[in-house]
C-alpha cells in the first residue's frame, strides 16, 4: 500500500524580504504566485530569524539549534555534514529526499549535502548566468557548467525530480533559490520590468542614525554610498549628495531585485502548477521562505545582519489544505530554530531532544498553545565583517526589543579583531515601528530595561548560549 503521510516542498529563496511580497501588502510589486500559497494557506506575520545572514541561519534550519550550538556562527563556519538534520530523520523514516540550489554551507566533501537521495547545488554563492552547479556524486560531488538562468534551472531540475519520483513514497524536496541575493542580475525575461517607472521609497531611505548607538551609523551598507558598479550595473554617479546618490541608487537596487523577485515567482508558480496536475495538492505541505530579511532601502540601507525589523523577519507562507485554513494570518511568534520541528512532526518522526524549536503545526491548525513563547533571542556574531556591523544580541518581545552591541569578535572565525566600547538600544514597537528612536537612556524606561535584560539573560541561558564578559548589569 503507499505510503500516505503528507509531502513537503521547502521552497527557500535568499535574502527576499517579506515587505517585497504582495500577500504581505508590498508597496512595490506583485507577487501572483507566491500569494497562491498564502490565499490557500496561512502567512504568519512574527517569524524571525535568529542570526540574520546566509549560511548560520540556513544551519539553524536543518540542525534545529541556535548557531553557538551547531558551530555555524558565520559566513567562514561552513556546517559539518555529519550533525543531524532534519532530512537525514526524513529520509531515515522512508521519504524521498532532495535539495536543489542554494546550499552555502560549505563545498569541500566534508560540508556537501548529506540526508539527500539527490542534490545540485550551487558552488558558494553561485551565479545568476549559465552557473556551475555540483552535482551528487561520490568524494563530494562532480561540478558542471549548466547554461541558462540559475531561478530557471533550479526550478527545472526540481521538476525533473518529481516526476522520476517513487510515486509510492512522500517525499520532501528543498527547492532553495540564489535569488534574490547580491548582486541582483535579472534575466532577459524581465528586464524590462519597472522600466519607465520609480519604485515607491520606503519611509526612512534617508534616516540619518540620529538617537540610536554609534552601531547605526557605522554600518556600512547604505544604498548608493556602499554600492560597487557591479550593484548598480553601471559607474556610480558622481557629485551627488548623499540625499540625491540614496535616491538614485535606491531605484537601480531596487528595480533589479524586484525582477529577479519576479522570476522566482513565475518558477514557483510552475512547481505549484505540477502540484496541481499531479492531484499532489492537498497533501503536500508547501512552505515558501527566505533564510533572513533584507533592508530594501529601509534605513537608507541594503544587506541585513542587523536586529531590526526588516532583517529580522522572514516571510513564510504555508499551505497545507488537510490542516491549514486558506487564506488565515497567524501573529505568534515564529523561529527558524522551529522549523525542523515542523518538518518532523507532520512526517511522524520523533524530534531529536537535542533539537530547540518547536514545531508550530498547532499555530498552523490555529490552536496556538497558552504556553507558546512571547519572547526571541537573537545574536549575530559577524563581528564587521563585509559590513561594519557590530556584533550584538538582543531579545525581542511582542512590544519591545533591546539589542546589546557587544562589538567583539570573541575570536569568531570570519569575524574582525577589533573591540569597541558595547551600547544598548531599545525600541518600543508599537509607538516607533521604524525603530528610528532608542528609549534605553530615558530613566523612566529603567524598570522596562531591568525586565527586558533579565529574560534575555534567561533566555540565553535557556539555549545555552553565554553572556559577554561586560554585560555584568
Ligand atoms: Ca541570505
Amino acid at each position: 500500500m503507499a505510503d500516505s503521510r503528507p509531502n513537503i516542498l521547502f521552497i527557500m529563496s535568499d535574502d527576499h524580504a517579506a515587505h517585497a511580497m504582495s500577500c504581505y501588502g508590498s508597496r512595490i510589486n506583485r507577487t501572483p504566485n507566491l500569494d497562491r500559497i498564502a490565499e490557500g494557506g496561512m502567512r504568519l506575520d512574527n517569524c524571525f530569524c535568529t542570526n540574520s545572514i546566509c549560511t548560520p541561519s540556513r544551519a539553524t534550519i536543518l540542525a534545529g539549534t541556535y548557531n553557538h550550538v551547531n558551530g555555524v556562527t558565520t559566513l567562514a563556519t561552513p556546517m559539518d555534514n555529519r550533525l543531524t538534520t532534519f532530512p537525514k530523520l526524513l529520509q531515515g523514516a522512508g521519504y524521498q529526499t532532495s535539495v536543489f540550489g542554494k546550499w552555502h554551507l560549505g563545498t569541500g566533501p566534508e560540508h556537501c549535502p548529506t540526508g539527500f537521495d539527490d542534490w545540485a547545488v550551487l558552488p558558494g554563492q553561485g551565479f545568476y548566468h549559465n552557473p556551475e552547479f555540483i552535482f551528487a556524486g561520490p568524494d563530494g560531488g562532480t561540478r558542471r557548467i549548466v547554461s541558462g538562468y540559475v531561478t530557471d534551472l533550479i526550478t527545472d531540475m526540481c521538476l525533473d525530480w518529481l516526476g522520476n519520483r517513487d510515486r509510492e513514497r512522500p517525499f520532501c524536496m528543498l527547492y532553495h533559490h540564489k535569488a534574490p541575493h547580491r548582486p541582483w542580475y535579472p534575466d532577459e525575461k524581465h528586464a524590462h520590468l519597472f522600466l519607465n517607472e520609480d519604485v515607491p521609497a520606503p519611509d526612512t531611505l534617508h534616516d540619518d542614525y540620529e538617537n540610536r548607538a554609534s552601531a547605526a551609523a557605522a554600518a556600512e551598507m547604505r544604498v548608493g554610498v556602499h554600492m560597487t558598479s557591479t550593484d548598480l550595473k553601471c559607474e556610480v554617479q558622481k557629485g551627488l549628495s548623499e540625499h540625491e546618490l540614496r535616491e538614485w541608487a535606491y531605484q537601480r537596487y531596487i528595480k533589479d531585485y524586484l525582477r529577479v523577485v519576479a522570476s522566482i515567482d513565475d518558477n514557483v508558480g510552475r512547481v505549484l502548477d505540477y502540484l496541481d496536475e499531479e492531484a499532489l495538492t492537498d497533501n503536500t505541505l508547501v512552505i515558501y521562505t527566505s533564510d533572513q530579511g533584507f533592508f530594501l532601502g529601509d534605513h537608507g540601507w541594503y544587506d541585513k545582519r542587523c536586529m531590526y525589523e526588516e532583517s529580522l523577519r522572514m516571510p513564510f507562507i504555508v499551505r497545507y489544505p488537510k490542516e491549514i485554513a486558506p487564506g488565515s494570518v497567524n501573529d505568534d511568534m515564529v523561529l527558524n530554530v522551529d522549523f525542523a520541528p515542523l518538518f518532523l512532526d507532520l512526517a511522524g518522526v520523533s524530534v531529536p531532544e537535542t533539537f530547540q524549536g518547536r514545531s508550530i503545526r498547532p499555530l498552523l491548525q490555529g490552536a496556538t498553545p497558552a504556553d507558546w513563547r512571547q519572547a526571541m533571542y537573537y545574536r549575530y556574531w559577524m563581528h564587521k565583517e563585509h559590513h561594519n556591523v557590530y556584533a550584538h544580541y538582543g531579545i525581542r518581545t511582542r512590544r519591545h526589543k533591546l539589542i546589546y552591541y557587544y562589538a567583539d569578535a570573541l575570536g569568531q572565525p570570519g569575524a574582525i579583531g577589533e573591540t569597541y566600547d558595547p551600547e544598548w538600544e531599545l525600541f518600543d514597537l508599537e509607538t516607533d515601528p521604524y525603530e528610528l528612536r532608542s528609549i534605553y537612556g530615558d530613566p523612566a524606561n529603567a524598570p522596562l530595561v531591568r525586565e527586558l535584560k533579565d529574560e534575555m539573560h534567561r533566555l540565553q541561558a535557556e539555549v545555552g548560549d553565554e553572556r559577554y564578559v561586560k554585560d555584568t548589569d
